[in-house]
């Protein structure tokens, strides 16, 4: 389950969760270290990227200093990339001005990072000492597109200003834009709590609390399906293994049950899987593979089912071999599902083809038919979840819209990229692009791992199960 909240490591806040904008008015020195310190502190050992902008009135060498009374290992932090150290005129101004989209895009670029890393998120404390007069009204504009931004990131974000600096208008404008301010008042450090922007916050959290205890009911829900199905499923063989002969109608009427059956199988399993994607509680299981050989499988799998729908599946490669990291049950699913949409969506003597090619970095796999295509105004939404371009209760093709949304994310757990190039009436082609990364391990020869459970072709059947025989 996703962690709700975060540890700021400041005693007067205690959690927060992501979407935190913090302010410090600072008097001197000692002051911010006494507040950024151990709130960094509590990032780096709470498995977040750190980022540290500091003003001219200190540097990283007294920042590490600081950091080191709190916390060992400041260096090895920083060797591994996880502290980063950032002078302010590297990280706000070019040449001499400050230009807020290029910050703005700086701070998404790092946040990115940070997960692409495997951090869970980026904390920052950025110090605002030298702002000067002149940058004002950009900057206010600028923090408050970045409180627009952040509530929906996970980053948390700790501003400093110092007290001496700002005038009166500029201290509302402070207090405005973030959700906690800590003050000095008489030599005590205080903290106010921005009353509007923290029922936001406590809204947002209770929305998160809500979503996650739909998640975890959704998947009970889900396997709780799992169960009576498969017991139909079972007595379904028995029926067709005690007799063996059935008259025509009943042979349809069981077809009819098992693909039915299939159809729920395929429905639930996509559900519970996007409902852990969605709860960061998916993980993928890769190890070294040929996938020319595993592409070509899947392919060959559903060459015979195609043709019985007067289809024809090809397949043709420019690569003889090549030995990847990537999950082979993945990839199947991937590959089968943009075939049955291929099928799907293609008419009669219609043909398909699986090409692969690779350049240095990746291997691309293109599915390819000369089939409906996608309407010119459908396309920017298809790889969306419950998208349907025929929406239409007279629909001729059977479907949930979960398939290409699921084969995205499990594209993108490979690190890699999925898009489509499509021409109404003319015919779509989906294109997968996969890193050539290898993993700690020898190659494995074991290309399906879960075919002891169910042979390839009849997990095709179940992938296929929307398109009606
Ligand atoms: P579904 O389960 O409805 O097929 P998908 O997420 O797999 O859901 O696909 C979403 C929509 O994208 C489909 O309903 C269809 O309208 C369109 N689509 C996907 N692949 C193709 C294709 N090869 N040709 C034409 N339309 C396609």
């Amino acid at each position: 389950m996703k962690k709700l909240t975060r540890d700021s490591g400041i005693e007067d806040i205690g959690n927060i969760h992501w979407g935190t904008h913090i302010g410090q008015m600072y008097c001197s020195k000692d002051d911010f270290f006494n507040v950024a310190a151990p709130y960094i502190k509590s990032g780096l050992l709470n498995n977040e990227m750190c980022l540290w902008i500091y003003a001219q009135n200190t540097d990283e060498e007294e920042i590490a200093c600081y950091l080191g009374k709190h916390m060992q290992g400041v260096d090895r932090y920083i060797k591994r990339g996880q502290l980063k150290l950032v002078s302010y005129n590297e990280w706000y101004l070019e040449g001499d001005s400050f230009n807020e989209v290029r910050t703005c895009e700086k701070w998404i670029n790092y946040i990115n990072k940070s997960k692409e890393q495997g951090y869970d998120g980026l904390r920052a404390t950025a110090d605002t000492a030298w702002l000067e007069k002149s940058y004002f009204r950009s900057f206010e504009q600028y923090e408050s597109k970045i409180n627009k931004l952040i509530p929906e990131l996970p980053f948390i974000v700790l501003c400093l200003y110092d007290e001496n600096k700002a005038d009166k208008l500029q201290f509302a404008e402070i207090i405005n834009n973030h959700s906690y301010i800590i003050i000095n008042n008489e030599g005590k450090q205080e903290t106010i709590k921005n009353v509007e922007l923290s029922i936001k916050d406590k809204q947002l959290n209770e929305a998160i609390e809500y979503s996650n205890i739909k998640t975890e009911f959704f998947t009970n829900i889900s396997h709780e399906l799992r169960t009576p199905l498969n017991v139909i499923l079972g007595s379904l063989q028995m029926m067709k293994i005690n007799n063996p002969e059935r008259n025509e109608k009943d042979e349809k009427y069981l077809n009819i049950i098992k693909q039915n059956c299939y159809r729920l199988v395929r429905m639930i399993g996509n559900l519970i899987d996007l409902t852990k994607i969605d709860a960061d509680y998916y993980n993928i299981k890769k190890e070294n593979l040929e996938i020319v050989h595993l592409v070509e499988e899947i392919t060959r799998s559903v060459e015979e089912y195609a043709l019985s729908k007067n289809i024809n599946v090809l397949f043709s490669t420019e690569v003889d071999e090549r030995v990847i990291a990537c999950d082979p049950d993945q990839v199947e699913r991937i590959i089968l599902n943009l075939l049955s949409n291929a099928i799907k969506f293609s008419g009669d003597k219609g043909e398909i083809l699986v090409h692969m090619r690779e350049d240095e970095e990746k291997i691309i796999i293109s599915v390819k038919d000369d089939g409906i295509g996608i309407p010119y105004d459908k396309q920017s939404v298809i790889f969306e979840r419950f998208s349907q371009v025929d929406k239409s209760f007279t629909r001729k093709h059977e479907g949930s819209g979960i398939g290409l949304s699921l084969a995205k994310a499990l594209v993108e757990k490979h690190e890699g990229k999925i898009h489509f190039k499509s021409e109404p009436n003319k015919g779509s082609e989906f294109i997968v692009e996969l890193p050539c990364v290898i993993a700690d391990g020898e190659p494995s020869s074991n290309i399906f791992k879960n075919t002891k459970e169910l042979e390839l072709v009849e997990r095709a059947q179940i992938e296929f199960s929307d398109i009606y025989s």
